[in-house]
């Protein structure tokens, strides 16, 4: 895992430790001596994670990390902030700044490449996210990052997993102050308690009386529903060792103790921004999933992921030996219901008739809108034969009840023509059946529409018997 790591520092033997410990772990890194060039690096998203410096003239490290977070461009870039100032109300300037989190000069080089380490995983894993959300930006999905910025990391759900009354009855009410708590003082019960409730952090007291925290935060991270949930540790002593196992297995941040009130706040805020942060990506690449394979007036498939879907089907239809018809439906003169009714009455119509659509078909058929007002269904495991009787099914569930469009203020008589065509060889393309698809649609309107015809190159009657125009 390799990343690059941008090192802030105005003291350039500072610069020189930093990078030589870094490369030694094979990472690539780039240096900055002051804020400003820090900021204009970051602007042209050329690394992945910052060791800021906190004590600089001009721009301080506090200075550069808030410019950093408040920028939607930069705002993802986890930040490190390195200071030689040790006490609480510096780190929680740091968290409040939005930094991800902080080494105390001089640097343990244990706890630096875990930082780094964990820091990257992060980052590889948001970068991901980002990209594939991407797509969501284009079709006008909000982008992630905005609420994120706008995000207070306040009103998280937090459950506490410490068996201590003492240390418990202190956390609890601290948390309290901007977090809905839970304490789980049953350490063997917490996992259970973690994965219903549905949480945003888990607190992990490491040094349980008869418990391994670790193996707890080790479980969590491998179950389901908690693989995402963000793990803070206390831990009594800075036990490197421990901590570092810690890290490797995912946690994602620790404090000692005692815990200062100020510091437990920020880092539960920064942990429960984050994974706000990622859940909204998350959702997102869902959405754009959906969105990429949905039609968005009907709810059907669209063109697009039926013709890539189609192939599959095929293949497996020729494979096993099945067969696999295609119908093909085209709602006859729509354009005169756009004109007559009006465009929104055109598109009731479309709505209803993938409703009546869906209704006439099995759950294995894939249905999709073509284009306009056409559209194909795809049905394995089916014959021509079969297929022209859920074809005629389907024309009269149509014809015979009409469509109520404007809020059911009007009635509208809509019928449609229907091409059928069955896959004849394992070699054929699916493009040419859904040609042959094409075709018989265009006789079954030419035939007066309202009907049903098959594909004549098949084997079998060209027009089935039960198609025949003008009925209800
Ligand atoms: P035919 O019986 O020959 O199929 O005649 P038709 O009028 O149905 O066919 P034509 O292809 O001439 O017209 C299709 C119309 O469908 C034209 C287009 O404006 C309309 N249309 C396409 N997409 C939509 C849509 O999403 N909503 C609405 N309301 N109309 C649409
Ligand atoms: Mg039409
Ligand atoms: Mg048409």
């Amino acid at each position: 895992m390799s990343a690059r790591i941008l090192v802030v520092d105005d003291v350039p033997a500072n610069v020189k430790l930093l990078e030589a410990r870094l490369s030694a772990e094979y990472f690539d890194v780039l240096t900055a001596a002051n804020g400003a060039e820090a900021l204009r690096i970051c602007q042209r998203a050329e690394c992945d994670i910052i060791l800021l410096d906190v004590m600089m003239p001009d721009m301080d490290g506090f200075e550069v990390c808030r410019k950093l977070k408040s920028n939607p461009a930069t705002h993802f870039i986890p930040v490190l902030m390195v200071t030689a100032l040790d006490s609480p109300a510096d780190r929680v300037r740091g968290l409040e700044a939005g930094a991800d989190d902080f080494l105390t000069k001089p640097v343990s080089d244990l706890v630096l490449i875990a930082r780094v380490r964990s820091l990257t995983r992060l980052k590889m894993m948001t970068d991901e996210l980002r990209m594939r959300a991407l797509t969501s930006l284009e079709i006008g999905v909000q982008a992630p990052e905005r609420h994120a910025v706008a995000d207070t990391g306040k009103g998280g759900r937090i459950l506490l997993v410490d068996d201590r009354l003492a240390s418990y009855e202190r956390l609890a009410p601290m948390l309290a102050a901007e977090h809905t708590v839970d304490v789980e003082p049953n350490p063997a019960e917490a996992l259970f308690h973690a994965a219903e409730g549905n949480y945003d952090l888990l607190i992990v007291s490491l040094d349980l009386d008869n418990f391994d925290g670790l193996r707890l935060c080790s479980q969590a991270r491998s179950l389901e529903r908690t693989r995402h949930v963000p793990i803070l540790a206390i831990a009594e002593t800075e036990n490197n060792a421990r901590l570092l196992r810690g890290m490797e297995i995912g946690v994602n941040d620790y404090l000692l103790r005692p815990v200062d009130k100020n510091e437990l706040l920020a880092r539960a805020r920064t942990q429960i921004k984050k994974r706000r942060y990622t859940d909204h990506l998350r959702d997102n690449v869902q959405n754009s999933i959906e969105m990429a394979i949905t039609d968005a007036l009907t709810g059907l498939h669209n063109r697009r992921y039926m013709e890539s879907h189609l192939s599959t089907l095929a293949d497996q239809a020729a494979s096993r030996g099945k067969p696999l018809a295609l119908m093909m439906l085209d709602i006859d003169f729509f354009k005169s219901i756009n004109d007559n009714h009006g465009h929104d009455a055109g598109d009731d119509v479309l709505r209803e008739f993938a409703v009546r659509v869906r209704k006439s078909i099995r759950g294995i058929d894939l249905a999709c809108r073509y284009g306009g007002e056409e559209f194909v269904i795809v049905m394995p495991e089916t014959d021509l034969h079969v297929a022209g009787m859920v074809a005629e099914r389907l024309r009269r569930a149509i014809a015979s009840e009409p469509f109520t469009v404007h809020k059911g203020a009007r009635r509208i008589e809509v019928t449609t023509s229907i091409g059928l065509s069955a896959l004849e060889n394992k070699s054929e393309e699916v493009a040419d059946v859904l040609k042959r698809a094409d075709n018989a649609l265009y006789r079954a309107k030419h035939e007066g529409r309202n009907r049903v015809v098959a594909d004549e190159s098949a084997n079998g009657p060209g027009r089935l018997p039960q198609a025949s125009g003008g009925r209800r």
